[in-house]
């Protein structure tokens, strides 16, 4: 594929960025990709493995020249980057974020984006329980979703633009505005992650009277909880705090239909239950047609455990 753009700079080097570089060098999508990250360890890592052509001690440093920006921070950070970067912005360039988030996000950053400079969020669907510059890969957005985000003003080319290099990349493309994706990502995402944290939490509660079995039999169904409850605390909780209102309108639903289910086994109530967990083994069929996951047993675990 050809380069999209001549100079990329990825501000932050965990997961997310790392696998854009390797996605990126996949394709041959920038002539030159260059990083910055807060921590001289997280540095020094990047370094040491080669990630980038040039990994900087400030993210001005990085930002400076690049046709394209792209934050890589939590979302409570990406405030106080874009304000350190916005001063050596070239004109012309783009600058793009990688938040779960996209309203808070765009309120904070977009002030800070200079004339002359575009801004286009967006949202890569993808991720794992890891975290930092050696966590990424370059299959990461293969065939999945990044969400772009247009803002007043975005200028179509621009938008364009950074969606063929998400395409380049792997990813599947979707447009739509940042309370919608708020909404949709409260619902696929940040509660069930806030579940998870939560059964993980009461399970570590029940502890001394289950001990190890909590451990032992976590193949049914609490070891996905767990995964998803291992991810970054610092990421999740910018997510939780950013995406208040869309994420506590979910939980309030998901409240009321607990309590319905509830309701329903002290009642004894099997066609409730049965309906329902009816419904609900039709949405997976869905997502598995999509193609956005597989129908081999146990998520394909069998088969990774064989080879
Ligand atoms: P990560 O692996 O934890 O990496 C975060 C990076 O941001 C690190 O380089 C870290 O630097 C840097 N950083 C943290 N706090 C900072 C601060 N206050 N100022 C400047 N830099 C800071 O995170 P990630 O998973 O790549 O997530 C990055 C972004 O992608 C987040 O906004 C997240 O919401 C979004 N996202 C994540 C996923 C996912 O599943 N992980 C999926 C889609 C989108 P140090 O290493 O030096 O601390």
């Amino acid at each position: 594929m050809a380069r999209i753009y001549d100079r990329v700079a990825l501000i932050g080097l965990g997961l997310i960025a790392s696998s854009m570089c390797h996605a990126m060098r996949r394709a041959g999508l920038a002539g030159e990709i260059v990083g910055y990250a807060r921590s001289a360890e997280t540095r020094d890592t990047a370094r040491e493995i080669g990630l980038c052509d040039h990994v900087y001690d400030t993210a001005a440093e990085a930002a400076k020249d690049a046709d394209l920006v792209v934050l890589c921070v939590p979302v409570g950070a990406m405030e106080s980057v874009a304000q350190e970067i916005a001063p050596v912005l070239k004109q012309g360039a783009t600058v793009s974020d990688v938040g779960s988030v996209k309203s808070t996000v765009i309120e904070a950053v977009g002030p800070h984006i200079p004339e002359g400079v575009h801004f286009v969020p967006a949202h890569p669907l993808a991720g794992t329980e890891h975290s930092g510059p050696r966590s990424g890969f370059a299959e990461l957005f293969d065939n999945r979703f990044c969400i772009i985000v247009p803002v007043e003003g975005s200028e179509r080319a621009a938008v364009d633009r950074l969606i063929d290099l998400w395409r380049g990349m792997g990813a599947l493309i979707d447009e739509m505005d940042a309370e919608h994706h708020d909404l949709v990502l409260a619902v696929t995402s940040h509660t069930p992650h806030l579940i998870a944290y939560t059964m993980v939490g009461v399970a570590d509660d029940l502890r001394r009277v289950t001990d190890s079995e909590v451990i032992k039999y976590s193949a049914a169904g609490f070891r996905d909880f767990t995964r998803i409850a291992a991810s970054d605390p610092v990421m999740w909780r910018d997510v939780f705090l950013n995406n208040k209102e869309a994420t506590l309108e979910i939980l309030g639903r998901f409240t009321e239909e607990l309590f319905a289910l509830q309701r329903a086994i002290r009642q004894g109530d099997g066609d409730h239950l049965h309906d329902y967990f009816t419904r609900t083994r039709a949405i997976r069929r869905g997502i598995i047609e999509a193609g956005q996951d597989t129908d081999a047993p146990d998520f394909g675990r069998v088969k990774v455990r064989k080879e």
